[in-house]
């Protein structure tokens, strides 16, 4: 994909998801990962600096456009997560989470900061089917195209999809 291609739609993701969550477009890094030869790692964000996605140039270069929009929507989510949390400490009444949302999301967060786990356990977690589950439906209403969700997660990324279109209109955005 051409740097203009990749800031078109990295732009279209993270403007929909300033929108739907109501903060400033997060920023994207490019960066080099090391040690990844085979180029699996895409993307990823920190619990501490929560407006911020890394992505991987080499990823980004092969990405397909669905993918791309696709990977910073659930890393954006992440964000979101990591926002609702603090917006639940400070009692910011832009916090959407519940006692025990808060409860469950903050102790996976701590925990997965502090485990090296491997893919495949940590896709079993309630962040990442949330995540998930948001990025399948923004390329589902808005790219009419589809994700491909790990078999085991299947059932549970898929009953929270309708909700976010319901929740957030993703249909009125077009790429
Ligand atoms: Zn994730």
């Amino acid at each position: 994909m051409t740097f203009e291609l990749i800031e078109k739609h990295a732009t279209f993701a993270t403007l929909l998801c300033a929108s739907c969550f109501g903060y400033k477009p997060p920023k994207i890094q490019i960066i080099e990962i090391e040690n990844d030869t085979k180029g699996l790692v895409r993307a990823y964000t920190r619990v501490n600096e929560p407006s911020l996605i890394y992505a991987s140039s080499k990823w980004l270069q092969r990405a397909s456009a669905t993918e791309l929009i696709g990977v910073l929507c659930h890393e954006a989510r992440h964000l979101y997560q990591f926002m609702q949390l603090k917006w639940y400490r400070t009692h910011n009444k832009k916090c959407e989470i519940d006692e025990a949302t808060y409860l469950k999301w903050n102790q996976e967060i701590n925990q997965k900061t502090s485990i090296n786990d491997k893919l495949t356990d940590d896709f079993r977690w309630g962040i990442e089917v949330d995540a998930e589950a948001f990025s399948a439906a923004v390329v589902k209403y808005s790219l009419h195209s589809n994700v491909e969700i790990i078999t085991e997660l299947k059932e549970k990324v898929n009953a929270l999809v309708p909700g976010f279109e319901e929740k957030y209109q993703l249909s009125n955005y077009k790429l």
